[in-house]
């Protein structure tokens, strides 16, 4: 089991697949953003290698992500391998859906359970503004072929950007009228590469709802108000479906997190908002062994953050998002 020096029980790995994207969300990476070339990347049976040693330390949750996880080659092998590695319970995806018609039967077959799709507008001219360069339609047929696959319950993401698409939030929060979805909310958070625009433009999760209640009336609160994984769950009246609210810089959830994240570079990220990361894939690549490695994970864990310092001016300013895996 792998515990941290404040007693949180670690067991939720975020793998990045890849930094590359099919897409350049303005909030997530500039424009003219260079990739990593990919032998600088985790390679197919690196990642199932820590995935296996990950397991072993009682780590049940697996979510891939990136850049995009699916532009990786070979992502429906990887996703088979992943999710056959004893101890794995649940393995997800996040991912912005542009090919998911074409791979949702096969990710679905090779053992992906669910995904959460990244979608802010409904407006397919200010998503392409939005991604600079993606087709709304490409994504919404996504998320049917996901739907209808059975990757289910169907999670939406959406960054609030100010002066972007603040009046989408009623629009995207109105599809859990009719559909058993999750329309999540987050807070936009600084990194590297777009930091300005991410400081500048965020929205809070209180803005988020109070614009919904003016749209929808009182939201009634759900589970006590108790997360569901980061997002404190409303359900509009009436709605199928369920709106989540991810306060990130507001309300760091410190107590309730469970995870960690392996970069594409093969870099254990503690906290998602500190610079602090262990370098699992150089000592991989060297040769030691699992019981080496897995000492370096379980140390590193230990020292896992607490608390993010942007209050205090200290953003994490060694990656963008697209690296880290969000
Ligand atoms: N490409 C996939 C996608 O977009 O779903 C997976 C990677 S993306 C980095 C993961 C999530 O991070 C997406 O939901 C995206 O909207 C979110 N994200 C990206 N940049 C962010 C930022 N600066 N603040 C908050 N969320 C961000
Ligand atoms: Fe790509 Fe996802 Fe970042 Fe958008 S949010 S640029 S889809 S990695």
């Amino acid at each position: 089991m792998a515990l941290d020096r404040y007693g949180r029980r670690i067991h939720y790995l975020r793998i990045s697949l890849t930094d590359h994207c099919n897409l350049r969300c303005l909030y997530c990476m500039p424009d003219d953003i260079t990739f990593r070339p990919n032998a600088e990347l985790m390679q197919d049976d690196e990642i199932l290698r820590l995935v296996r040693i990950f397991a072993r330390l009682g780590f049940d949750k697996f979510r891939l992500t990136g850049g995009e996880p699916t532009v990786r080659a070979n992502v429906v092998e990887l996703v088979r391998g992943i999710a056959q590695t004893p101890g794995v319970r649940t393995l997800s995806m996040t991912s912005n859906g542009v090919l998911f018609s074409r791979l949702a039967k096969d990710l679905a077959e090779a053992g992906l359970q669910r995904v959460n799709f990244s979608l802010d507008t409904l407006n397919p001219e200010k998503f392409k503004r939005l991604t600079r360069r993606g087709k709304l339609e490409d994504v919404w047929s996504g998320i049917q072929a996901a739907e209808q696959t059975g990757l289910t319950p169907i999670k939406i993401n959406a960054v609030v950007v100010r002066n972007h698409n603040e009046q989408d939030v009623v629009d995207l929060a109105r599809l859990t009228l009719e559909r058993p979805w999750q329309v999540r909310f987050i807070e936009m958070m600084p990194f590297a590469g777009a930091t300005e625009f991410q400081r500048m433009q965020g929205v809070t999760a209180g803005e988020i709802k109070a614009w919904i209640e003016d749209a929808f009336g009182p939201l009634e609160i759900l589970n006590d108000g108790k997360l569901d994984g980061e997002a404190v769950l409303y359900r509009l009246p009436g709605a199928k479906g369920t709106v989540g609210l991810i306060a990130t810089v507001t309300r760091p959830f410190c107590a309730n997190c469970t995870r960690a994240r392996l970069t594409a570079d093969g870099r254990l990220r503690l906290c998602l908002l500190r610079e602090k990361e262990v370098d699992l894939l150089t000592p991989l690549r060297q040769g030691v062994s699992d019981l080496a490695l897995r000492e370096i994970i379980v140390n590193a864990i230990w020292e896992k953050p607490w608390g993010h310092r942007l209050a205090e001016g200290e953003i994490p300013l060694n990656r963008t998002m697209s690296e880290i895996g969000g």
